[in-house]
């Protein structure tokens, strides 16, 4: 996942059309001098500065360590009482050095694409609160629902595997697709490989029974059978998932004010799929010292399906502020999910052309 920043978002479409990227995430913001102020050091890592520029030490990773929010969000109810160390943070931020921005424009991104490798991208934020949730439950297996090559199944499947919990994924696919053997590829490889239990179900039955009902219908099959099952919502997407967001902008927090060279972002440029990404995000940004303007590009349902989304996520932390004050969100649902006209595509590739290709494709 990236992030990116610049000045004016208005000054210069292009910018618009970022989330044309699966896996982008954007920062805008403009270099100047940092109105950022202190925030407190963050409590789930060691206090000193050293090891946390190094990353995740190997007694830091996949430890389950007592939580403590940035001041800015002690407020907010309930709040967790664990987090698993399970992504390699911080992730970089660097200046992506797009050909011809207006003036006084600088776009930045945040690389959670570099949080982890099976694990990698947004995902593994929000994993780490639920996962410890589940733990502190007693949960032995984890269940969790999205499409087939879902990367936040993917992730799930992995993280719960690193703490030796069985995952059962429901998978939603082309009717075609569930009658014959779905094959090994992308995520399924991965996941039929660490031997995740994988249940397919078409497109039709998942729009007609819902993801909830699914999968509180495996939920009740495995009680049965005496497990103690953790369910996990499509895309970690609820209030606890949240946190990993929040959490996120304490760390761009830090970032910014261990940096010689003062920079302070106007703008946060995000894809939003499930929604949990945005709202923490934007409740971090407007409740913390960042004070950017989240703009959310939905790449699914439609944005007033996400500001109502939004909402019960942050009314579900007792947070008190409108999600329509606090972010601004955006159809860019194109014609589809992975569905590129020609002209995205030629978009896609000028800028991979002109920046580092490999990286933005992959
Ligand atoms: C999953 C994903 C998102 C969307 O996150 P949600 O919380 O599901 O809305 C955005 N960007 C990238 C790169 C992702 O992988």
């Amino acid at each position: 996942m990236l992030w990116s920043a610049t000045a004016r978002l208005s000054a210069n479409p292009s910018p618009l059309h970022l989330p044309v990227f699966n896996q982008s995430i954007t920062v805008f913001g403009k270099s100047k001098p940092s109105r950022v102020c202190c925030s407190p050091s963050r409590a789930m890592e060691t206090n000193d500065d050293t090891s946390k520029a190094k990353g995740l030490s190997f007694d830091d990773f996949l430890s389950k360590k007592p939580y403590s929010p940035p001041t800015w969000a002690s407020h907010l109810k309930p709040i967790p009482s664990h987090v698993f160390s399970l992504a390699h943070l911080p992730t970089p931020i660097h200046k992506w050095n797009l050909p011809n921005l207006p003036q006084n424009t600088e776009v930045w991104l945040k690389r959670d694409d570099l949080s982890g490798m099976q694990l990698s991208g947004n995902k593994v934020r929000k994993l780490e609160f639920l996962l410890a949730e589940a733990v502190a439950q007693g949960a032995d297996c984890i269940i969790t629902i999205g499409g087939i090559q879902s990367n936040h199944c993917r992730a799930t499947a992995v993280a719960a595997k690193y703490l030796n919990l069985d995952s059962y994924l429901i998978l939603r696919t082309s009717k075609l697709l569930v009658d014959k053997d779905p094959g090994l590829t992308g995520n399924l490889l991965v996941e039929r490989f660490m031997g995740t239990h994988i249940q397919l179900i078409s497109k039709e039955e998942y729009a007609k029974i819902g993801s909830v009902a699914l999968t509180n219908v495996l939920k009740e099959q495995l009680l049965k059978e005496g497990r103690r099952p953790y369910v996990i919502p499509v895309g970690g997407s609820n209030s606890l998932g949240t946190w990993g967001y929040i959490e996120a902008m304490r760390e761009i927090e830090e970032q910014l004010q261990i940096r010689s060279n003062r920079v302070k972002f106007d703008d946060i440029v995000v894809a939003c799929g499930s929604g949990g990404t945005i709202a923490g995000l934007s409740l971090g940004s407007w409740l913390g010292a960042l004070k950017a303007k989240v703009h959310a590009f939905c790449v699914c349902d439609d944005p007033d399906y996400f500001y109502d989304f939004v909402q019960d996520l942050i009314d579900g932390l007792q947070a008190g502020v409108n999600a329509r004050d606090i972010v601004s969100i955006i159809n860019a649902k194109g014609l589809g999910y992975a569905i590129n006209t020609s002209e995205e595509l030629k978009f896609v590739k000028e800028v991979a052309t002109a920046t580092v290709g490999k990286l933005l494709m992959g």
